[in-house]
């Protein structure tokens, strides 16, 4: 029978779970407490410029076009996608980089540039971790978490290894030089965790990095976000923005609607894709599943310091997507989740979406994002940003060899605070729970709740895990899982 259900949310799974439960034929109503939909997906445009608030990376494209099949369309019915070439440059010093093109063939080459022997080794570890990519992708990452069995496969089972070693240990076994080595271990940064840390199975995302490649979707990943916001209305989905949900109100431990903006709402399910933490906290401490303990023993990936750049020129030297990786790694990652503090010598990541989509910045001038990761959790005053601020923009100008400072017509910041007022995200973390062996599948918090009846969770703390493409997933599962239950 029909259900009358409120998604608390609309981040990617959110919007997915609400276009799957009304294509079930359910009344679903999406709550959203921001101004505009999307979650950690919004857009900023100032003064002519546009830029993604988060996520930026367009990875896994088969995920996005396995989503919208199931509504028997397609991703190119919505938005272009552009593939990138180079993917991405890596800065290592002043005026030293590599650049990584858009086929495994270009980035073969450059590897053997750079370590004689190491094309062969890429394409041993290329093809292993498109193994891991078949298996993972597209099988495991569609299982619900509800029992370990869940990953035991014939093809996991000559894998078991992987799931033990790491992602580090993998890298190291093949590979001396440490320049690519921080090349090899970065795609699993996305999982939120250290490489150290990291099933060494997880090589599937350096299979979704040089096998696949990446993508800019035009007009930003935003346009996605719009994409499944214009979907899920045209299967019925209402979506209301500036609800703020503060109660999740129950009846003898069975769902019995949202409070929001002061507001009883009624619903006969209610599924939140906001974060984990967060949802439970709207409901009395009997009904909660996991402790304050709990969390705090969980391995978070990390908070960031963001910069969204408006540059009167065009800047030279730098890709779309640019890493500077021209400081040690170790030290970082160690100040990220070993002893928590803001950074000596941090890593950063900038991109520059107007090379490559003119709708992102005027004419003549270039949109900038800079991301620095964090420790979730840290002190984040004005003075810190800026402090911040000019540490990388002085290493930018002297490794890419220009000046920029001047240019700055404007600039924008978001960090730890933010992503607390903004999303109610746990000690401001941003991109949710990382994916360690022990945050895996069925020990990541539950889609379900264990102790209230019709309340679900969706989103980048419970299964698979952080990112764009698992959040999709995400809200495919709780989907299903409310579809099939039968205490609704
Ligand atoms: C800076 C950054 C860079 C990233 N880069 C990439 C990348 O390049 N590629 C990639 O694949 N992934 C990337 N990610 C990760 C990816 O963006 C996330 O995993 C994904 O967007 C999470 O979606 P979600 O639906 O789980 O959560 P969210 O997007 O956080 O959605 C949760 C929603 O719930 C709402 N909400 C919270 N509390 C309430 C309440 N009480 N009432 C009503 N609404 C509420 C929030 O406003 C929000 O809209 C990045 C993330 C960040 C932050």
């Amino acid at each position: 029978m029909p259900k009358k259900i409120i998604v608390i949310g609309s981040g990617f799974s959110s919007l997915a779970a609400a276009c799957y439960l009304a294509k079930d034929g359910n009344e679903v109503h999406i709550f959203e407490k921001n101004k505009t939909v999307g979650g950690r997906a919004r857009q900023l445009k100032k003064d002519g410029f546009v830029f993604d608030i988060g996520p930026t990376w367009y990875w896994m494209p088969d995920v996005f076009e396995r989503f919208f099949a199931d509504f028997n369309t397609t991703p190119e019915a919505y938005y272009e996608l552009i593939k990138l070439g180079p993917a991405y440059r890596v800065y290592f010093g002043t005026n030293d980089y590599i650049t990584i093109g858009d086929s495994l063939g270009k980035i073969k080459e450059v590897f053997e540039l750079e370590e004689p022997g190491s094309a062969a080794k890429l394409q041993e570890f290329i093809d292993d971790a498109k193994d891991n990519y078949d298996i993972a992708i597209k099988d495991l990452v569609y299982r619900p978490g509800l029992s370990p069995l869940e990953l035991v496969t014939p093809q996991t089972m000559t894998r078991i290894g992987k799931f033990f070693s790491t992602i580090a240990k993998q890298v190291r076994k093949e590979f001396n030089n440490p320049r690519l080595v921080a090349i090899l271990e970065f795609p699993v940064l996305f999982l939120g965790a250290k490489p150290s840390n990291t099933p060494a199975f997880y090589s599937f995302m350096n299979y979704a990095d040089f096998g696949i490649g990446t993508f800019h979707p035009k007009n930003g990943m935003y346009s996605v976000i719009e994409a499944m916001a214009t979907l899920a209305e045209s299967l019925g989905v209402t979506i209301h923005t500036e609800q703020n949900v503060t109660e999740i109100s129950t009846q003898n431990n069975t769902v019995t609607g949202v409070v929001s903006n002061d507001a009883f709402a009624k619903a006969d399910i209610v599924l939140s894709g906001a974060d984990y933490h967060h949802t439970e906290t709207l409901l009395p401490s009997s009904l909660r599943q996991y402790s304050e303990k709990y969390w705090e023993k969980k391995v978070f990936a990390p908070s960031s310091l963001l910069f969204y750049v408006g540059f009167d020129k065009k800047l030279k030297n730098v890709d779309h997507h640019t890493l500077f990786f021209d400081v040690d790694f170790a030290q970082h990652a160690e100040e990220i989740y070993d002893r928590p503090q803001w950074p000596s010598k941090p890593l950063f990541y900038a991109s520059f979406p107007s090379m490559t989509d003119s709708s992102a910045a005027p004419e003549g001038k270039e949109a900038g994002i800079f991301l620095i990761p964090l420790a979730p959790g840290l002190e984040d005053t004005p003075e810190l940003r800026q402090q911040y601020f000019d540490i990388i923009i002085n290493r930018f100008e002297k490794l890419t060899g220009q000046s920029v400072r001047d240019q700055v017509i404007f600039k924008e910041s978001f960090c730890v605070n933010d992503f607390i007022k903004d999303y109610n995200s746990y000690k401001g973390n941003a991109y949710g729970m990382a994916n360690t062996l022990l945050q895996t599948a069925f020990l990541r918090p539950n889609l379900k709740s264990k102790k209230v009846k019709n309340l679900y969770f969706t989103g980048q703390l419970t299964v698979p895990g952080p990112g764009v493409p698992p959040s999709l997933i995400s809200g495919k599962l709780t989907a299903q899982l409310i579809a099939t239950n039968n205490d609704n």
